[in-house]
């Protein structure tokens, strides 16, 4: 339908997000889809039978705003577990509908105009315009290539009185790069004795490879008092389309992440909430989801030797980079169209997740996919 009024965007620069416009490209050519972050496999059938039962059992009605008791416990619990932070479920831990819904909540619950808040780019598409729907000024950083790691004096030459928050995001997407102890380290100085709150994206947590530990805000003090910690079930669960997540905060700034959560969605699927809890009372399955990422991760790596592209460090999350120049001087976004039409491999360019630097010539692929599916891309991808 038409109108016949001026319309002003909040977002002028927002259009339909690089995930559709592959996963759809993807889909009218029947590519092979490495594409959009979701596994291809289905998560375990207990999770399933466990939202059935308690929706059999009538738990159907809106949950508690800040989530039901027992999935708070639980996150709680795994906080204590893995990270030996004492969180309180009743103060200190939200459900969100999605870590996207966490972010946003966090960021646009502290953040305002003339403030700035610092994002390391490349990255994950839903940071600016939280940021922007705030009033807050996006302040962009690059991080170091090849490896993608901090640039710790590029970080510290944009802080400024008006710096808000930085927002961390470790395992990364879409780089696969992970921060270590001499970063928490490095961060922990640069926020000592500011006003500064860290909004940190921890959605591929338990997505850490090769021994490393997940330098999660929680393990540090310093850094945990100020920090908007952000988790998603639909990485750890393999059920991406249920968007569910959570904050874990310290009850003053979840008090105030709570005032725009509750008015934003005010509360998350109930039964899925109580299902995800009873998965969460058995930490093993979180602890083996390292080592199942890991064996993907090799797997892929190990059918693509001897192709033209060229593996990036892969340390986290379930997205490899891989360098194309050796095959083509073209964009990552035409290259990666290229692939799907001709090749018949859909992938992500980095270019959709900068918005300073100039993108490298490099193309993220999803190994969260099942033997067959990675057999068959990288099949293709050795034609190129
Ligand atoms: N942060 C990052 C880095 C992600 O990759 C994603 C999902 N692609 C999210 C946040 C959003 O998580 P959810 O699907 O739970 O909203």
């Amino acid at each position: 339908m038409s109108t016949t009024f001026r319309l002003e965007s909040r977002l002028p620069r927002v259009g339909t997000t690089i995930f559709t416009v592959m996963s759809k490209l993807a889909a009218d050519l029947g590519a092979i889809n490495l594409s959009q972050g979701f596994p291809d496999f289905d998560c375990d059938p207990a999770l399933v039978d466990a939202v059935a039962k308690h929706m059999r059992e009538g738990r159907n009605q809106y949950a508690p705003m800040q989530g039901v008791p027992a999935l708070r416990q639980a996150i709680a619990a795994k906080y204590r577990l893995f990270h030996e932070r004492r969180y309180d479920p009743d103060a200190d831990v939200t459900v969100t509908s999605g870590g996207t819904e966490a972010i946003f909540d966090a960021v646009t619950c502290v953040a305002g105009p003339g403030d700035e808040v610092i994002v390391l780019e490349p990255c994950y598409d839903c940071y600016v315009p939280a940021i922007e729907l705030s009033g807050a000024t996006p302040v962009v950083v690059a991080l170091k290539l090849p490896d993608y790691s901090v640039d710790w004096s590029a970080l510290e030459a944009a802080v400024t009185p008006r710096t808000r928050v930085i927002v961390i995001n470790t395992p990364h997407n879409p780089t696969g790069a992970t921060m270590t102890r001499d970063d928490s380290e490095r961060l922990k100085a640069l926020v000592r004795g500011t006003d500064i709150l860290i909004v940190s994206d921890e959605v591929y947590e338990h997505i850490i490879f090769d021994g490393a530990q997940h330098q999660s805000m929680a393990r540090h003090q310093e850094l945990a008092e100020r920090s908007f910690i952000v988790g998603s079930f639909g990485k750890t669960y393999h059920v991406t389309g249920w968007k569910v997540g959570y904050v874990v905060a310290p009850s003053a700034l979840s008090a105030e992440l709570r005032k725009v959560h509750q008015f934003v969605t005010f509360s998350t699927n109930t039964p899925v909430q109580h299902a995800l809890a009873e998965m969460m009372a058995d930490p093993a399955s979180l602890r083996a989801l390292g080592p199942f990422y890991q064996a993907k991760r090799d797997l892929f790596l190990h059918l693509m030797e001897g192709s033209r592209f060229r593996p990036l460090p892969c340390r986290g999350s379930y997205f490899q980079l891989m360098d194309y120049s050796a095959i083509t001087d073209e964009s990552d976004a035409d290259f990666a169209v290229r692939l799907t039409r001709e090749f018949g491999v859909a992938s992500i360019p980095t270019s959709p997740f900068l918005y300073e630097s100039s993108a490298p010539r490099v193309l993220r692929f999803c190994f969260a996919k099942k033997e067959e599916t990675l057999r068959a891309a990288a099949e293709r991808l050795m034609r190129v």
